[in-house]
């Protein structure tokens, strides 16, 4: 395939040679730091604080956390700069939501290419700065993340045969996505919280169109979330069957995030981690939510089980999902120090 003709970009061979020293730590959850920040409608809007959005519409946008990057870039900025000095080594671009079919819920379709260059910026500002401080490199990952569509599956109990979403809507929304954030200076980019496998090709398609026009190929990861208590993705794949349906697209990691703390995702990680010929990466959530919908998982508990992971040989990245704080980060950082990273021959 011609995307594996292309030039490697320039942080590819400095991001395997630090994986192959020590186990990399990523960052933690985004979504729930915002949630404990009191910000309410004009805030998130940047008419009350921050700066105002850009692309104004007259839907609320209160809940719209991709938004906050350009209207309240200081607090972005400081989560990042907080997760990267706590220990994370890639931290992730608040972009779960930027594409333009996320943003449809929101009217802001408009600012998704802005959306993206500026989280990517943002997060680069971050990260300099607390190199700064440390000297220790960091890298930008541009999060992409599922959207609100299922390519696979019906929405529709009465009509199994309807489709939300297709492949190449979701191609086309995802190709905007990753140029953007490659302009904005992505290190990498990370496909996350993968429910249906068929969503995430398209995803892949759009990062190797993307490559081509950029004329360099960026590290890719790839990281999926198990939904149900038997094992398996949302489009009903084992660990195993989602690990063969993305090989082609030789990830620099494989591994899972969110739905499950780490205790039950130990598990399915452990199945990765035997067939994979990638690096390994897991970032669990801070265990189950409560009755209230909070994750309560401490950062000793949390980081005494991503420990075991290491400890095991199973992990080459680890990190933190909902709920997950800079002092989660800080804790897994001591538990996998000692350990050594996962042996895999990959073939990247
Ligand atoms: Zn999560």
């Amino acid at each position: 395939m011609k995307t594996f003709r292309l030039p490697r970009s320039d942080t590819f061979d400095r991001l395997h040679d630090l994986a192959r020293e020590r186990i990399l730590l990523l960052d933690g959850a985004m979504g729930t730091m915002i949630q404990a920040l009191p910000l309410g409608e004009e805030d998130y809007a940047g008419t009350g604080s921050g700066s105002p959005c850009p692309h104004p519409t007259d839907l609320p946008q209160k809940g719209n956390n991709d938004l906050l990057t350009l209207t309240q870039p200081a607090a972005i900025e400081a989560i990042h700069f907080d997760f990267a000095l706590a220990g994370a080594d890639i931290v992730e671009t608040n972009t779960f939501s930027s594409t333009s079919i996320a943003q449809a819920d929101y009217g802001l379709q408009a600012a998704v290419h802005d959306l993206n260059v500026a989280a990517a910026r943002v997060a680069r500002r971050a990260l300099d700065r607390a190199t700064a401080e440390d000297g220790r490199p960091r890298f930008v990952a541009g999060a992409v993340g599922p959207t609100n569509r299922t390519a696979s599956l019906s929405p529709d109990v009465n009509n199994p045969g309807y489709r939300a979403v297709t492949f190449d809507d979701l191609r086309i929304a995802y190709g905007e996505q990753i140029r953007g954030l490659i302009a904005g200076g992505a290190d990498l980019i990370l496909i996350e919280t993968i429910f249906d496998t068929l969503n995430a090709k398209a995803a892949i398609f759009a990062c190797f169109e993307a490559f081509a026009e950029h004329g360099t190929r960026l590290p890719v990861m790839i990281s999926g979330t198990i939904t149900d208590a038997s094992g398996r993705t949302l489009s009903g794949q084992t660990p195993t069957a989602f690990w063969h349906s993305i090989r082609h697209a030789r990830p620099f990691s494989v591994g899972l995030n969110c739905a499950l703390g780490a205790a039950a995702m130990r598990p399915h990680i452990a199945e990765i981690a035997t067939v994979a010929d990638a690096l390994t990466c897991a970032y669990p959530n801070a265990g189950l939510p409560n009755e209230f919908g909070q994750y309560d998982e401490g950062p000793e508990a949390t980081a005494a089980q991503i420990g075991e992971f290491a400890e095991q040989g199973l992990v080459n990245l680890v990190g933190g999902c909902c709920g997950t704080t800079p002092d989660h980060i800080r804790a897994m950082a001591d538990a996998v120090a000692a350990h050594s990273p996962r042996k895999v021959e990959t073939h990247d």
